[in-house]
């Protein structure tokens, strides 16, 4: 007998007839002879909706309260499926995440889960039960309720599986797998047997929203087998690997996209030892995450340093550098908003000169402008203009055979 961790994305259990076809895959895994572990998300959008009731009530929501009633979306969504086992015939318990011993650190709506103590959850498993955690949710050593930033059911059911040694953690969703590119962009995107967790992470962190970056980056340093698949179809999903496993290494693995981007310019910015770190300090202690950064060569004794960050950080990050711009005598700052990243990642790119070239010359040939570029070992990414981002996309996509 072994032990299975299931987690159901909120599209997966968006109304009460999709939290009966959840039940279905729960009892038919347990009917293998497994322990099941249940990981849920809120009912389809309903964390987008519970943030949009918080912005009604003024212009500031406290970090803390916003946590409090996010975290309840999650605890429906695993006492409702509770219910419906129940009524199936099949014990089962809904455990809030604290219930389920998952601590995190004191820090509100990105928190990292620090500690898991499973004491609970592995009694109510020794009582035959299935037990449901509600996902994206823990408890901060000051007590108070906290969440593990957006997609973080994912990482929950990662880190239980960790703890509770799963044999697999299973994320059901409403796609089949991990895909060449989003399936809802790329209608030939093909769905991947194997992923390394090296590939999946940086697809994740560039934008593919099928796993919480963080939840690869766990699984990685933990070891667990994750396994992406449909809710609703029986077939087999992607499986996340380490890298030595797969036959050979492919080139290109994938493309994602990323729209919440946006550029910050300084214009004649002096240069000089210390201002690079003087801006990106600044940026630092504001909390604001830094993702792309371009410095142009100097002339005259200056410099234009550019730099992007989540769009969504734009109306902090503005202010800091408007204020900098001043202290350090640059001539004038700029923001664009309307782009987008578009990336390719596959682990054979180190070992094969050209790759970027060919992605940059396939952009030309479509007649999009690239405004900034970054590359990794594994990893080319260059920011272009949102609505071009689907044109893009496609022609990548074709053109490298995916
Ligand atoms: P859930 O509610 O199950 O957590 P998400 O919306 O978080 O689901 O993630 C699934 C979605 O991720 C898919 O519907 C798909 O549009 C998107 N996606 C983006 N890139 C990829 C990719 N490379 N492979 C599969 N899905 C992707
Ligand atoms: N409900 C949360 C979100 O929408 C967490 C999750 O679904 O993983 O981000
Ligand atoms: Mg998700």
């Amino acid at each position: 007998m072994g032990l299975v961790v299931q987690k159901f994305g909120g599209s997966s259990v968006g109304d009460i007839d999709k939290i009966k076809n959840v039940a279905y895959r729960v009892i038919e895994e347990s009917n293998q002879g497994h322990q099941v572990v249940v990981v849920v998300s809120a009912m389809g959008d309903l964390t987008d909706e519970l943030i949009a009731l918080a912005r009604q009530t003024g212009p500031n929501q406290s970090e803390r309260e916003m946590d409090m009633l996010l975290t309840t979306g999650e605890q429906q969504s695993a006492a409702l499926l509770a219910m419906t086992l129940n009524n199936m015939g099949c014990a089962a318990v809904s455990l809030t995440g604290w219930q389920g011993g998952v601590a995190t650190e004191q820090v509100h709506s990105k928190a990292r889960i620090t500690d898991i103590k499973p004491d609970r959850i592995e009694k109510e498993l020794t009582q035959n039960k299935i037990v449901i955690i509600a996902g994206f949710q823990g408890l901060s050593p000051n007590g108070e309720i906290t969440t593990l930033g957006r997609g973080g059911s994912d990482t929950t059911a990662v880190a239980l599986s960790a703890v509770l040694k799963a044999d697999i953690c299973d994320i059901y969703t409403d796609v089949e797998g991990v895909y060449t590119a989003d399936p809802r962009l790329v209608p030939d995107a093909k769905k991947l047997e194997f992923v390394s967790y090296d590939e999946m992470l940086e697809l994740a962190s560039l934008g593919a929203g099928v796993l919480q970056p963080r939840a690869v980056e766990f699984a990685m340093q933990h070891n667990v087998r994750i396994q992406v698949r449909s809710s609703f179809k029986m077939e087999p999903g992607t499986l996340v690997v380490e890298g030595g496993k797969m036959e050979s290494n492919r080139i290109v693995t994938g493309v994602a996209h990323d729209l919440n981007v946006a550029k910050l310019a300084l214009f004649d910015v002096p240069d000089q030892p210390g201002i690079a770190s003087t801006i990106f300090q600044a940026l630092a202690e504001a909390s604001i995450n830094v993702d792309m950064i371009v410095q142009a060569d100097m002339r005259d004794g200056r410099n234009d340093i550019a730099f992007t960050v989540c769009k969504d950080d734009l109306h902090l990050a503005l202010p800091v550098v408007e204020r900098v711009a001043k202290d350090i005598g640059a001539s004038g700052t700029s923001c664009g908003q309307d782009l987008a990243k578009i990336s390719i990642v596959g682990a054979g790119m180190t070992s094969n000169p050209g790759v970027a070239a060919t992605m940059f010359a396939i952009l030309a040939d479509e007649n999009i402008n690239i405004h900034m570029i970054s590359t990794s070992e594994i990893k080319v990414s260059c920011v272009i203009d949102a609505p071009l981002i689907n044109a893009a996309i496609n022609a990548i996509h074709k053109r490298f055979n995916l």
